[in-house]
């Protein structure tokens, strides 16, 4: 059990209003949690105070060598009135995986988790109420050493800060066309791809503009040995639904294990569907495709929860699926999770947590 301390604002920030439909990212709540961590001490000084900056030397080794891993979840509002958290449990335990990779020290899951709620619980306000709305947390932890030379840190900071938002994508729930990359790769089997870590995006940018100024929402990775295997999206896992089979690619050491991933295998399988994780090469789904047989594509992520893909780009070949249209196992995953996270639906597998 951590014992935080808490200082309350003495300056509220005016709520959003009840419409807003909330842009991703922008609006952050009045308080945010902080811990230090110290060599020899470990974690220490959990602390719940006013969002504001922080104050770091120059020379913080998180600058200089990107020690740094993040992670990302939600808070929902029930109709109840609860706040649910959809499987915690789950991001705890990956916050320590990429710390491991990372060189970061570990946070015990239950005070991770511990952390989140009352923080969640201070700023409880600010969960959303409008359909399709969450308030999105983003627990993060930062290399602090003033120190120029590569080694890890021996002192950091973990930080959650709490953000009210809408759909990620401006599109909603509408497929999104996807830019499929073979130049620029994101990650490679025993580099960090499978951290949740600021280093995986800065790899992704220069593809990421791109595949904007060809008119593509986001890039579709390949694998960085042979360009030939599907990897994931930008911030998300990526599914096809290829003659009634559900396939997605297996977690190769390359490819971020996601939680919305994890939650629509278990119910694509709960719902009869034959699952499989392995090697899906993109010359498979060209062959799908024009066999007639490549029947949706869709990304899962925290963020978007599920987001539909209507058009694949890959060389000079243009995949539309499902006539731009989302197809109908998107749409009942995506009711069925956001269903369950919102305490609508009967959560059978146990993946919601109530703050209060
Ligand atoms: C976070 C993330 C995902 C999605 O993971 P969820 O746990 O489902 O949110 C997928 N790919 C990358 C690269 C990510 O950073």
């Amino acid at each position: 059990m951590l014992d935080i301390k808490i200082t309350k604002t003495t300056a509220p920030k005016k709520l959003p209003d009840k419409d807003d439909p909330l842009t991703f990212g922008t609006i952050f709540t009045d308080h945010m949690f902080m811990m230090d961590y110290k060599e020899g001490i470990g974690w220490y000084d959990a602390r719940i105070i006013p969002y504001q900056p922080i104050s770091l030397e120059p020379s913080a080794m998180v600058f200089h060598y990107g020690q740094e891993m993040f992670e990302g979840l939600k808070a929902y509002k029930a109709k109840d009135g609860r706040i649910l958290l959809f499987r915690p449990d789950m991001n705890a335990k990956r916050t320590n995986r990429s710390c491991r990779r990372l060189c970061i020290p570990e946070i015990p899951e239950e005070d991770f988790i511990q952390a989140i709620k009352e923080l969640v619980k201070i700023d409880s306000a600010w969960v959303p109420t409008r359909e399709g709305t969450s308030l999105y947390i983003r627990p993060f932890i930062i290399a602090t050493d003033p120190f120029l030379g590569v080694r890890p840190s021996k002192t950091y900071k973990f930080i959650i800060i709490l953000s009210p938002v809408g759909a990620y994508y401006p599109e909603g729930i509408n497929p999104v066309k996807i830019w499929i990359e073979d130049d620029y790769v994101r990650a490679v089997k025993g580099g960090i791809g499978e951290a949740k870590a600021g280093g995986n995006y800065v790899a992704s940018l220069k593809a990421q503009i791109k595949a904007h100024d060809e008119g593509y929402s986001q890039v579709l990775w390949l694998d960085g040995v042979h360009r030939k295997y599907v990897e994931e999206v930008g911030s998300m896992n990526i599914f096809f639904k290829i003659d009634g089979v559900v396939v997605t690619p297996e977690l190769s050491g390359s490819i971020l294990p996601g939680v919305t991933r994890d939650s629509v295998i278990t119910l694509c399988k709960s719902w009869g569907y034959k699952v499989e994780e392995r090697l899906i090469s993109i010359d498979e789904i060209y062959e799908a495709y024009q066999k007639g047989k490549l029947e949706e594509v869709f990304g899962t992520g925290t963020a978007a929860v599920i987001s539909p893909v209507g058009q694949l780009r890959w060389k000079d070949h243009i995949m539309r699926i499902g006539d731009g249209n989302t197809g109908p196992l998107s749409r009942k995953l995506y009711d069925s999770l956001t269903g369950i996270q919102l305490g609508k639906l009967k959560d059978i597998f146990n993946w919601t947590v109530v703050v209060e």
